[in-house]
């Protein structure tokens, strides 16, 4: 039986720090419960020793190694049983079905990046052998091949506290380059971060591992984050979260004497486009599917479509606003996104010619808000840059156009997306001209579908263009998510007793390789 004892898990030792005093919020109840001190700079200064040190005994072991340690603690996951769901559930009030679904969302991530570390092709191995005799110059032996980067922090959000938390992806992918991973737990779900600690702390006893893999640093706030930034011995950082946060930490990152990678993947507005005639055919099953997507989870999701373009029909919006009303309203997570949200909604309404189709009350201390949809012209959000930005909650702007063209000027105007959906079936010109659009402006293009929903799998692209992510071409979800932690490194004729198994000439992993620019085994 683990009881929560409100302590930070530092390089396998269970620390109670000094700092400030937060406890777990029940947003059912509105009580708080459990009582956890805000770690410091001390705690920071031995999590980023211990891991530095690990790193290094990291370096030599095999990518068979670390596949075990990443099942291990699938297993050790798993093994905390209903008491990791129940807690969650008691601090993030998303209830046990979706927590059952994300659990094994976060288990399978660690499994499936055990086994792409098992394989070791991710490596993305490439040799060109010498040419002795060539004119005018010889060529030299050149392989190349990528390898972990060093200590690396983690910041998770709390609207996933399984799948991007403390044992989210960013932990994942970047223990299976072989880096250790220092975690600042998120305040909203301090319980279930320390249980995490606990998987981690029995799977790393059970395999051998340094202690200096993992930490937990908790916090109440910012601070213990802004000191994790800073120690030259971090070298990338992990986010996931609102682009307030995300920001911060990139200019952190960028103004530190030796810069370093942030990943951050932040808000985003995912635009749908209606096409009019296909609205005329389908508008009511749209307004259906469409308002399931944006109050799933109550909104908190960062694929929640908060943009709906489309040419003016009121018709749609009487059928938004009944989907939106019928829809049950749902919990939100802490105070904080809470406060956000009220602010969010009273921003909308304070902005000319925005009208909210299904107002309702949302009283200040309320943890169910309404589910709201605002229609605005295509001329005044043209007109008004907050219009584009993401109201984090259980809502949705439909932009009324006045034309096609008009349609593709408000997409024009955005920013970058993590998504962007098109239904436009029965307009193909309009469909084609936004598939483009989409090209420039997002991570993932959906055709007759909804953001909300994010396979894991290979081909998937979980980032965008900035604001959605600080670095367009990488993807927090999916096997590639590994290679933001990890850099090449060129061999110049190093004989083969001291090349890395994936460059030597016997390939004894028996992985793809390019020789000489072909692939091969
Ligand atoms: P958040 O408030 O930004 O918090 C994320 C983490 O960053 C927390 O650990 C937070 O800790 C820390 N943080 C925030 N501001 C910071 C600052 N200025 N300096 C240092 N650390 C800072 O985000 P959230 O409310 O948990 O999550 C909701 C947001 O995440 C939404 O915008 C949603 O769209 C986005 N999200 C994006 C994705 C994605 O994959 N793109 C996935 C899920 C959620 P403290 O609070 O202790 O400072």
């Amino acid at each position: 039986m683990t009881t929560i004892t409100g302590q930070s898990f530092i390089a396998g030792q269970w620390v109670s720090p000094a700092g400030k005093v937060f406890h777990s919020f029940n947003p059912y109840t509105g009580e708080t419960f459990n009582s956890f001190n805000s770690c410091g700079a001390d705690e920071v200064d031995a999590a980023l020793a211990a891991a530095r040190q690990a790193y290094g005994e990291m370096r030599a072991m095999c990518g068979g190694s670390i596949s075990d340690l990443l099942e291990a603690i699938a297993d050790e996951i798993e093994a905390l049983g209903d008491l990791l769901l129940k807690t969650c559930d008691a601090e993030t009030g998303l209830g046990l079905v979706r927590l059952t679904g994300e659990r094994g969302r976060t288990t399978g991530q660690f499994r499936a990046f055990a086994a792409i570390a098992r394989k070791g092709e991710w490596v993305n191995a490439s040799i060109d052998t010498a040419i002795p005799d060539r004119q005018p110059v010889p060529r030299p032996d050149l392989r190349r091949m990528m390898r972990g980067i060093g200590p690396i922090a983690v910041f998770g959000a709390s609207n996933f506290p399984f799948a991007f938390s403390v044992a989210g992806g960013d932990t994942a992918s970047a223990i299976a380059a072989g880096n250790p991973v220092v975690v600042k737990g998120h305040p909203a779900h301090p319980a279930t971060s320390e249980l995490f600690a606990v998987a981690f702390e029995r799977a790393i006893a059970g395999t051998g591992f340094p202690a200096g893999v993992f930490s937990l640093l908790q916090s109440a706030d910012h601070k213990v984050g802004v000191e994790l930034a800073k120690p030259p011995i971090v070298q990338a950082i992990g986010f996931t979260g609102s682009l307030r946060g995300g920001r911060a930490l990139m200019d952190l990152a960028a103004a530190r004497p030796q810069p370093i990678p942030v990943y951050a993947e932040m808000g985003s507005v995912n635009p749908v486009f209606l096409g009019p005639n296909t609205l005329a055919a389908t508008g009511d099953a749209i307004a259906a599917a469409l308002s399931g997507s944006v109050c799933m989870g109550t909104g908190q999701f960062c694929t929640s479509p908060g943009l709906a373009i489309m040419v003016e029909n009121a018709g749609f919006e009487d059928q938004m606003k009944a989907a939106m009303d019928a829809a049950p309203r749902g919990h939100l997570l802490n105070p904080g996104i809470r406060d956000a949200l009220h602010a969010g909604i009273e921003r909308l309404q304070s902005i000319d010619g925005v009208d909210w189709l299904t107002e309702a009350d949302f009283e200040i201390d309320s943890m169910t808000p309404p589910n709201a949809v605002f229609k605005v012209s295509g001329d005044a959000f043209l007109a008004e840059k907050q219009l584009a930005e993401e109201v984090f909650g259980p809502v949705t702007l439909l932009v009324a156009c006045r034309d096609e063209a008009q349609m593709l000027e408000v997409g024009e105007s955005l920013e970058g997306n993590l998504t962007g959906s098109i239904h436009a079936d029965d307009d193909p010109e309009l469909a084609g001209a936004v598939m483009s659009l989409l090209e420039e402006k997002v991570g993932r293009i959906i055709n007759n579908g909804y953001p909300t929903g994010v396979e894991v799998c290979s081909s998937q692209q979980h980032g965008g263009p900035y604001p959605s992510s600080s670095v367009a071409w990488a993807t927090s979800v999916g096997a590639d998510a590994i290679v933001r932690f990890a850099r090449f490194v060129a061999y110049q004729d190093v004989p083969e007793n001291m090349l890395p198994a994936a460059l030597k000439n016997s390939n004894p992993l028996g992985i793809f390789r390019k020789l000489n620019g072909e692939l091969t085994r």
